[in-house]
């Protein structure tokens, strides 16, 4: 079942949101050559909890950090370390805030220092694809409208679509129906209605769309090892257009 949220529920996703938003400006200025993926990881946790919400991540299923951080070839589910960030890395860090009971869910992909023009091509198209989806996702309009929007776009360019990991409603559980393909056939799935949260996330590589999950049993890695990257906006279906919420 999809949840249709109250106005006090609004409210409060808006403000776990507002904090993964801030989240993410203030790692946009911290991520830098140098820097260990688990300083990431701590900053995030600690800025989380600094604005009176606890990290949806951490304990999620067993996952012992607050947020996901994926370099390179990694697609999703990476997990913080003491890897040193180095110059030309791409670095997809997922971050989600509970605030009082509800989830905001969002990933950006940066790039650390100069990285090159092929990678910077992945980073913009994937946020755009992003974006395209968004635009699919208002009342009456079905949710592989959103699906079908991202393939659609992304499929001018030779990258692959990842499969395996989608979008999702988002509320109370950081994960709730519908699921969200990234790609597919539109006019297919539920139709959308006001009050509905979703996350929206392309994640997107560079060369083959196949993945696989390592021995530890989280890491998403490309089996071709070229580089992926991950946009994500958790938003609020409304009449005309969508609330992004996962913003500052
Ligand atoms: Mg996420
Ligand atoms: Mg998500």
């Amino acid at each position: 079942m999809i949840t249709i949220k109250s106005e006090r529920e609004i409210k409060l996703m808006r403000r776990a949101g507002k904090i993964v938003g801030l989240c993410h400006q203030e790692i946009s200025k911290f991520i830098k050559p140098g820097i260990t993926t688990n300083e990431v990881d701590q900053f995030v946790e600690k800025l989380i909890l600094d604005n009176g919400a606890i990290p949806s991540f951490k304990g999620y299923a067993g996952f012992p950090y607050a947020t996901c951080i994926s370099v390179n070839d990694v697609v999703v589910h990476g997990m913080p370390s003491s890897y040193r960030l180095k110059q030309g890395d791409i670095i997809s860090v997922d971050i989600g805030a509970n605030y009082k009971g509800y989830h905001g869910d969002s990933a950006w992909t940066y790039p650390v220092g100069k990285i090159s023009k092929e990678d910077q091509l992945l980073l913009e198209i994937t946020e755009k694809s992003l974006f395209k989806g968004l635009e699919f996702a208002k009342v009456g309009n079905r949710v592989s409208d959103i699906s079908n929007a991202i393939e659609s776009f992304i499929k001018e360019y030779n990258y692959g679509v990842v499969e395996e990991f989608t979008g999702h409603g988002i509320g109370q559980q950081l994960h709730e129906a519908p699921t969200i393909p990234n790609f597919g056939e539109k006019g297919k799935g539920p139709v959308l209605k006001a009050g509905m949260t979703l996350a929206i996330e392309p994640m997107i590589n560079k060369g083959t769309k196949k993945v696989k999950t390592l021995i530890d049993g989280w890491t998403v890695k490309t089996v071709d090892r070229a580089k992926s990257a991950h946009f994500e906006h958790t938003i609020l279906v409304t009449e005309d257009s969508c609330e992004i919420l996962t913003t500052t």
